[in-house]
This record gives structure tokens, sequence and C-alpha cells, in this order.
């Protein structure tokens, strides 16, 4: 490395990256850590002790980064003992406890400059999720120029239309919005919580959605009106892999995942053995629970159907009392014969495989831009959160799949939906279905839509480091 060489290393941007400690989140975020690490930036990615655990312990995380001299990851405490991701249930004492632990340490951490490494410059820039609006705020105060990346679907019960968005106001439901914004309580806490970051959002230079423009044409206006730098970039898992795929000093096999339990890739060759679009793929996310009640149902459908599936049963996603005593001996019999079950799949490959034909979900964010990108349809049961406007758009905009949200957790409704899709209007779904994966596509290409952004957010970051001392 020249003199000149040097000192241009030494004046790349410095971005520290802080994800909310959930599977979605972190994925996504080391995703965009590693194309700014391409792209010549410096990069602490920063994790609680919470969630670094998991993923060192079934990724390869570690050994992938350490080919980037310009990355490093750092920790910090949380005050949490769980071993493993928490679901749903426990998801706010994890949010407290966190905010608690680690809102004092991360003022301390990023005022005494403790990320800086010699070679390098204190923090120039912040990419982390509003939903810790205490690093939001510490960046406001310090100057500090912050970029919001929001990993859940840009939109966040009754059958009363949402007149106030224009563009959806024929469609959209007040029971297609998440629970928070059904209620008339302002003190709701939950409620509170997502104002809280939709308020300090705009005060940010600008917000990273994992989306691209095309396919959220009728919202992103209307997020541009009150914040002006947005920049979808996405599926970010295609950008991602097209990227890495085109450095030519990457190897392939370099591209691992980031899963926070360990991954079983035997379903893969399962997989392997069966016709294109002949399997029905069934997975509700990192944080989803069901009973045994709902489980038995989704099982019963599934069998009757006679397709061949593939079931994620995440470990602790089943509530009460359950052991295998409790399914009838006919369904275990059957599901040796066309079933496969694990306890967590590598989703992306299993979305991309041909012999998907259909994806059974809770409609999280991630899950569903995933299935898009790869021209899968889908079949949405959704429970909190943006997953009901998310399956919505699904069955009304987007037309690539059916929306459950109105129906019991039944066998028959199961099996009736997964023959939908799979027989019926097979040929409408994947009409639809191919057209999104080939407009997603288009958007990673070299003069797309998620491509122009993703070089719009890079000189916008190089711009506001130059400026930083
Ligand atoms: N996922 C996975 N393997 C599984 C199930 C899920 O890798 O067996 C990944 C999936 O690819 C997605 C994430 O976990 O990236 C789930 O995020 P999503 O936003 O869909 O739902 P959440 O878990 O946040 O409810």
């Amino acid at each position: 490395m020249d003199k000149n060489d040097h000192a241009k290393h030494t004046l790349e941007p410095h971005v520290l990256i802080f994800p909310t400690p959930l599977q979605g989140p972190v994925s996504c975020f080391l995703k965009l850590a590693e194309l700014l690490c391409i792209s010549g930036i410096h990069v602490t990615f920063l994790n609680t002790d919470y969630i670094h655990r998991p993923l060192i312990r079934h990724t390869q995380v570690l050994s992938r980064f350490r080919n980037y001299p310009n990355f490093q990851f750092e920790t910090i405490p949380d005050g949490l003992e769980h071993d493993n991701p928490v679901s749903i249930e426990k998801l706010d004492e994890m949010i407290d406890a966190v905010n608690a632990a680690a809102k004092p340490l991360f003022r301390d951490m990023m005022i005494s400059g403790r990320w800086s490494r010699s070679s390098e410059r204190p923090v120039t820039v912040m990419i982390v999720d509003a939903f810790f609006s205490f690093a939001v705020e510490l960046g406001l105060e310090t100057s500090t120029p912050v970029f919001c990346f929001q990993t859940i679907s840009p939109w966040e019960q009754s059958d009363e239309l949402v007149t106030s968005v224009p563009g959806t106001q024929h469609f959209l439901r007040k029971r297609d919005l998440a629970g928070f914004c059904q209620t008339d309580d302002l003190s709701n806490m939950e409620l509170q919580f997502v104002l809280q970051q939709a308020l300090i959002t705009p005060q940010t230079q600008g917000l990273i959605l994992n989306t691209f423009e095309e396919l959220d044409a009728l919202v992103l206006p209307h997020i541009r009106k009150v914040c002006p730098n947005v920049y979808p970039i996405g599926p970010l898992h295609s950008l991602y892999r097209s990227r890495l795929l085109a450095d030519t000093t990457q190897i392939l096999e370099n591209i691992s995942s980031n899963s926070v339990w360990k991954e079983d890739k035997t379903c893969l060759s399962w997989l392997d053995k069966h016709p294109p679009k002949s399997v029905a793929y069934i997975s509700f996310g990192s944080l989803a629970t069901i009973n045994v009640d709902q489980m038995l149902e989704i099982w019963h459908g599934l069998v009757h159907t006679g397709k061949p599936f593939l079931w994620v049963k995440r470990p602790e996603s089943i509530t009460g009392e359950y052991n295998e005593s409790q399914v009838p001996n006919e369904l275990l019999e059957r599901t040796k014969e066309i079933g496969c079950i694990v306890d967590w799949a590598p989703q992306e490959e299993v979305l991309a495989h041909p012999a998907v034909g259909v994806f059974l979900t809770h409609s999280g964010w991630n899950s569903t831009i995933e299935s898009i990108a790869h021209g899968v349809p889908i079949i949405c049961w959704p429970y909190f959160y943006d997953q009901q406007v998310n399956s919505r758009f699904v069955g009304e905009v987007w037309k690539v799949g059916v929306d459950m949200k109105d129906l019991t957790c039944d066998r028959f409704i199961i099996e009736k939906a997964v023959r939908d899709v799979m027989d019926t209007r097979q040929g409408m779904f994947t009409q639809s279905a191919t057209a999104w994966q080939n407009l997603a596509k288009e958007s990673i290409g070299e003069t797309g839509s998620s491509s122009k952004n993703f070089a719009l957010l890079l000189d916008d970051i190089r711009e506001l480091s130059s400026i930083m001392k």
C-alpha cells in the first residue's frame, strides 16, 4: 500500500451497525455489513450478547468476516441469560432487558471512541434499527449521521377501509393493519413504542428498506413525504448474493447463513428427490408459536393433500404440553412417506429450490420478500405486526397467493388452501409470482432500482463521513 492508498484507506467511512437482536434483522444487517465491506467501507458490527452467542455457535460468520480486514464484531452485554433466541411471548421481556442493560453501556462505548482502531477513524455514520431509539438519540446528540434500517415491511379489525392512504383505499381494511394500529387507547405500550420509532426516523439521514421500488410503489411515495431519503435496496438477499458472486475475490462457499439456530441441510437432498413445484414448504419464522391443536390441524391438512411437504418446527414453537404420543399413528406413518420435518431450514436455499411449489408462512417480511424473489406462491397465515398487512398485499395487490387471516386453523381449510394454490389456481399464481420474480431480478441488475439506491447510499455515507472530523 503506497502513501496515497494509505491516506485513502484511513479516510474511508467507519460505519457502526447495530441490529435488533432477532433472527430477521441480524441476518439482514449482516448482509448489508458485508456489502459495505466489499465497497471498502469500515464496519463495526455491534451485537447484543444474547444474539451473538447462538449466531457464532451455528454459523461460520467469524471465519467469513475474517476475510475483511475492514470489519470487526463487537458485543454489548444485555443482561439476558437465555441460551436460545426467545419466541414472541418473551419478546417484551427481552426488549426491556436490552434497553435497561445496553442503553447506558452504548453511550459509554460510543463516547469513549472504543470502536475506533488505530488504523481507522472513529465512527462516522451509524446504521441502526429505530427499535433502539436510544442509539438514534445518541447519534443526534453527538452529531453522528444516523440511517435507520427497517427490516419489516414499509407498512405497518374491522372491515372499515383505511381511507387516509391514497392508492390503498379500495382494499386496505383496518383489520389488515397491525393490532396496535387498531386501538383507540393512545397509552397502549406497543403503540407508543412504534410511534417513538416513527417519529424519530424522519430526524435521521435516511431510511434503508428491504424492498424494491416496483414492489412497494403504492407506499414509498407516502414514506418519502415524511422521510425524503429512502433507500429501498431489496430483495437484500438477492442483491447480496449477486454482489458476492460478482466479486472475483470471493469464494462461492463463503456465502453462508446467518441463522441463530442450527440449519438442517438434509432437507435440501430430500427436496432433490421431488419434481418441480410439487412440495409445500411450511415455516412460521423465528418468533411465532402455535399450540398443539393448531399443529395437529395443520398436520392433518397437509397429509390429506397427499402432497410432499417440508415443515420447519422450530424448537419451542409449539406451546403447551406436547409429545409425540399425542400424534395419531396414521399421521406419523404417512409423514415418513411424504413429509420432512426439521427444526430449522436453510430457508433461502429452500425457496430457491425448483421442487418448492408453495410457501405456507406467517407472512413475516423477510419470508415474504424471499418468496417473491424466488417466484414461489404464498399462503399467508399472519400473526402480528406488519404480517397482517403483508398478507393483504400478497392476496390483493401482488396476487401471488392467498390471505388466510379470516379463517380458522382447521385441517379442511389448510387442505383446501394448499390445493387451491398448487392445483386449482396454480397457473394464475405462478404467472404473477414469476412476473414479480422477474421484477425483483431486474431491481438488483446493473441498472435496476435497488442497485441504484445502494450506490446512492454508498455515496451518501461517503459524503457524510467526509465532513466528520
Ligand atoms: N428462516 C430460516 N430458516 C427457517 C425459518 C426462517 O433461515 O427454518 C429465516 C428466513 O429466511 C427469514 C427469517 O428467518 O430471513 C425470518 O424472518 P421473517 O421476517 O420472515 O419472520 P420473523 O422471524 O421475524 O417473524
